[in-house]
């Protein structure tokens, strides 16, 4: 005998950073949240993801959570220093004053993994109900609702589902919604290193044509407890040698001082994917597509996770306002301006990531616009300051966005 679908007014599908984000949300706006997920309690999540919160995030984060932006924060690094070298030459370098004490800085560096425990145990003082090894398999919407299934025959209702189950969300694909967008032909090789009882100066860097990786480009970004280091790899490069083993510890060794090569945590080789879904909700307005379920973005500039907080707030808020109103029309017209609006914002988002990683792979005329920078840059500093922060996209707002830095 089948059992009966379990009813919540709105469910939550995954208990990443952005599901917990909107979970949060909508418990600050006074509405239960139920959060399915698919892995296990306490499950481990591998891979070198997010460690740039930016303080807009963080403000979201903390008006549906007073005190959490203070905890990433705390626990969180910030660089003072910032230097940008060609060729082995630095050709910009700009520091700035510490954080005023009481204020939340301009951004947190944090593992991932650590902004997820924070948010998973706000979650829980604020009363979120979490249904772990829930993983969603079906999904279809009409004019009363949606109605979810899991893997092990559970049924679930809900007036209005936020999707937060990521890249290969399976709520996006059993509404059909496909998304457009690129994936960049070039590979990088990501390496999180842990710290050593040596500590570097928590500077940020980033190398063009570094001279000791035969010209690679490689950033390296401190965080609370390691390193972070991308490395651009030429056409050709075989992705597995330098990501693995010998291959991985010589160029380390060549960026980083030796005694890191063995401190590595994870290694992981990308390509990277610059796609947004054609529509953030479904025709009857019922399912809200938020974070990576919606959007994909290279993460130079950091605007994955930093978005996708934006979209769980704004789901959560727009999932409110429709369940307020008893206005169908006015209900449909919460979701489609959530919809909108933070589709506006990703498309804005993947064009500047776009913009990035552009300038990364440069063709070459613009090779030798950047050569002449680097040359000018002692005598100019406009042109070091573009060298410096080129590689992270342009830092407008998306326009339109009122409230949401990304
Ligand atoms: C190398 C790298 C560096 C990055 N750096 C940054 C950075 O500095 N700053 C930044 O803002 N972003 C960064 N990002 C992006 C950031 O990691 C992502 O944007 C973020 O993890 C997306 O969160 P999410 O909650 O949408 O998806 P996810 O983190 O993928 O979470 C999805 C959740 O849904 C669950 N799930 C999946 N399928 C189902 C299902 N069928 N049913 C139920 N549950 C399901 C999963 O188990 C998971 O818990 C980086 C990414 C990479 C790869």
């Amino acid at each position: 005998m089948t059992r009966p679908p379990q009813h919540r007014p709105v469910i939550v599908v995954g208990a990443g950073p952005v599901g917990m984000s909107a979970a949060l949300s909508l418990r600050a706006l006074g509405r239960p949240a139920t959060v399915l997920e698919a892995g296990e309690q306490d499950r481990l999540r591998p891979g070198s993801r997010a460690i740039f919160v930016h303080r807009a995030t963080l403000e979201v984060l903390d008006r549906s959570s007073p005190g959490l932006a203070g905890d990433l924060a705390a626990h969180g690094l910030v660089w003072q220093t910032k230097r940008t070298f060609y060729a082995g030459r630095q050709v910009f370098a700009r520091s700035y004053p510490p954080p005023e004490p009481g204020a939340l800085p301009h951004f947190t560096s944090l593992p991932q993994v650590e902004t997820e425990r924070y948010l998973l145990e706000a979650c829980k003082a604020a009363g979120v109900e979490f249904v772990w090894n829930s993983e969603i398999t079906r999904a279809v919407t009409g004019t009363d609702g949606a109605e979810l299934a899991t893997v092990t025959g559970d049924r679930w209702t809900a007036e209005y589902v936020i999707a937060a189950d990521g890249a290969r969300s399976a709520v996006r694909r059993a509404l059909g919604v496909t998304m457009a967008g690129s994936r960049s032909d070039g590979w990088y090789v990501v390496v999180d290193v842990e710290e050593t009882t040596a500590p570097l100066p928590a500077e940020r860097i980033f190398h063009y044509a570094h001279p000791a990786v035969d010209g690679r480009n490689v950033l390296l970004v401190p965080f609370a407890g390691g390193w972070r280091v991308d490395l651009q790899l030429h056409d050709g490069d075989d992705p597995e040698r330098l990501s693995e083993g010998a291959g991985l510890r010589r160029w380390l060794r060549a960026v980083l001082p030796p005694r890191y090569a063995d401190r590595v945590a994870w290694a992981s080789t990308y390509q990277f994917l610059q796609v947004v879904a054609d529509d953030f909700t479904d025709p009857y307005r019922r399912v809200l597509l938020t974070g990576e379920a919606a959007h994909l973005f290279a993460p130079f500039g950091a605007r994955g996770m930093n978005s996708g907080v934006p979209d769980a707030d704004a789901a959560a808020t727009a999932a409110h306002v429709a369940l307020s109103t008893g206005v169908p029309a006015r209900a449909r017209a919460a979701v489609e301006d959530f919809a909108i609006s933070r589709r506006r914002a990703a498309l804005f988002n993947r064009d500047a990531a776009g913009d990035a990683l552009a300038h990364l792979r440069p063709d070459a005329e613009q090779r030798v616009r950047l050569a002449e920078a680097a040359r000018g840059a002692a005598h100019d500093d406009r042109l070091g300051h573009w060298l410096d922060t080129a590689p992270y996209g342009p830092r407008e707002i998306p326009p339109g966005n009122t409230v949401y830095k990304y």
